[in-house]
């Protein structure tokens, strides 16, 4: 799933334009991946119903997103934010390694230097791993 932010990617099977979670879908007859809406996602599956509930945890996790956006960060020195989120304790610092900026991120005890095999390089960036990283282990 990846959630386009607005309603207004295309679905490659059906043409909709109005799609705004789109499912990532491999099928055996098809070379590649099809980007597609929820309904195409549940054709394509044979199970309607089972992208229903893709397509609504979608939605309510970027709600949930936008909610964790809005959060204020304690800037607690010139390189170390600090804040609250579902009763963890979450801290980002920004370290330099060969003169490039890169961020840290300690949640209770558990640090975090690396997302998707990269270095974390902006100060958004981190706070949207926090929300991911954190994200993830609400809805196990
Ligand atoms: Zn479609």
């Amino acid at each position: 799933m990846v959630d386009g932010e607005t309603a207004d990617f295309i679905c490659e099977l059906c043409s909709c334009q109005k799609v705004r979670y789109i499912h990532v879908m491999e099928h055996p007859e098809y070379n590649g991946e099809l980007n597609v809406g929820c309904i195409c996602a549940g054709y394509m599956e044979g199970d309607l119903i089972a992208a229903r509930e893709r397509d609504d945890a979608a939605r309510r996790k970027s709600s949930r997103r936008a909610n964790f956006r809005k959060k204020k960060w304690e800037e607690q020195g010139e390189n170390r934010w600090g804040a609250k989120y579902k009763r963890r304790s979450v801290v980002i610092e920004r370290e330099v390694f060969r003169g490039r900026d890169f961020y840290k991120i300690q949640i209770d005890t558990d640090c975090y230097q690396w997302w998707k095999n990269r270095r974390i390089e902006t100060l958004e960036d981190a706070k949207l791993v926090v929300f991911e990283l954190i994200d993830w282990e609400e809805t196990q």
